[in-house]
């Protein structure tokens, strides 16, 4: 084969020429921002069975964790970022700040790397070594808080570096962002909504920065006045479930409207291990402790009814929890 043969016939493009072409712009895509939200919501019905429930009651679950970063806080850190642009408050050379123990952060984080933020993080110093690598692997500072203060010594940091240098910084301040639930409110209620074509009777979620559970509860009482919505909390204050708060010690997030909620449940921390583990084992879900909790709860409510259809939400998958010894108890 001779050198002509393999010679393109169209003439070379000149430099010039390249650098005018445009990229060509494929219409199904976008990146990964516009992947958060919209994730599936599985039936649980099997699961719910072996436990118990009534056949007349159904048991569903979001997968939160198939958000990107891998967890319901991609909704609420995408929407304050959105909120903080559209406003003025964030804008390049900014610094993202906020404090948090974990999944917002890392949600932050993969957010900053994508539209070239910088993102500072105060975490307490014992967090999970996961968590830790999670958000410097996406790039963000770590600052540690006090790790006997725990999240609410993260708050207290957080708020002293932002008083002594307010220009620098944008202070994301998820507990007390409206952006924050509103992200449920627009996202999460209207997909649940759908997805339980409108037959959802009970609303089972865990309280941390709370946007979850006011967000998507504000949506689903505005939609139907009936369905009850079940907030769940650890039973006491040294019951310690990753990612939930126990409010009557806590520094109450601002965004928190007691009013929306129907029923309290206390959970134990021991069970919330035990379902953990029996997710993945007989339901094949390999999540996370709040998401245990969520099932807890979830179960319970469902036992309790005779008919309706009982939604909760599963925050995040088990990764980041492997380190406590979750998993390797049988
Ligand atoms: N579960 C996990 C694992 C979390 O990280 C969080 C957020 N702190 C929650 C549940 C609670 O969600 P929210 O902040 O929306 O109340």
């Amino acid at each position: 084969m001779s050198f002509e043969q393999l010679t393109p016939t169209m003439p070379p493009r000149s430099v010039d020429t390249l650098k005018r072409a445009t990229i060509p712009q494929l219409p199904q895509t976008g990146d990964l921002l516009a992947q958060i939200g919209n994730t599936p919501l599985l039936d649980l019905n099997h699961f719910a069975r072996g436990l118990g429930v009534s056949a007349r009651v159904g048991v569903y679950g979001k997968a939160e964790w198939l958000n990107p970063s891998g967890s319901v806080k991609a909704r609420a850190a995408l929407w304050i970022v959105q909120e903080a642009e559209r406003t003025g408050q964030l804008y390049p050379g900014k610094i993202l700040i906020d404090s948090s123990s974990g999944n917002t952060g890392i949600a932050f984080a993969l957010i900053g790397a994508i539209k070239g933020y910088e993102v500072h993080l105060v975490m307490p110093a014992n967090i999970s070594q996961e968590r830790k690598a999670l958000a410097r692997a996406y790039g963000a500072k770590l600052i540690e808080s006090d790790p006997l203060e725990g999240s609410d010594g993260a708050i207290r940091l957080v708020r002293q570096m932002v008083a002594e240098q307010p220009e620098r910084y944008f202070y994301a301040n998820q507990y007390n962002n409206p952006a924050n639930w509103l992200a449920h409110y627009q996202t999460t209620g209207p997909e649940i909504w759908q997805q339980s074509q409108g037959k959802i009777t009970h609303f089972v979620a865990g309280l941390g920065t709370t946007g979850t559970f006011v967000g998507t509860g504000r949506y689903l009482k505005e939609r139907n006045r009936h369905v009850q919505l079940v907030a769940l909390q650890p039973d006491d204050e040294l019951s310690v479930i990753e990612g939930l708060k126990y409010l009557p010690t806590a520094i109450v997030p601002g965004i928190y409207d007691a009013t929306l909620v129907d029923h309290h449940l206390g959970i134990d921390a021991e069970e919330t291990w035990a379902m953990t583990r029996r997710l993945a084992r007989q339901a094949g879900l390999f999540v996370g402790l709040s998401s245990g909790a969520a099932m807890v709860g979830a179960i319970q409510v469902a036992k309790e009814i005779e008919e309706g259809v009982v939604v909760t939400l599963l925050p995040d998958d088990g990764s980041k929890y492997v380190s406590l010894g979750i998993f390797d108890r049988d």
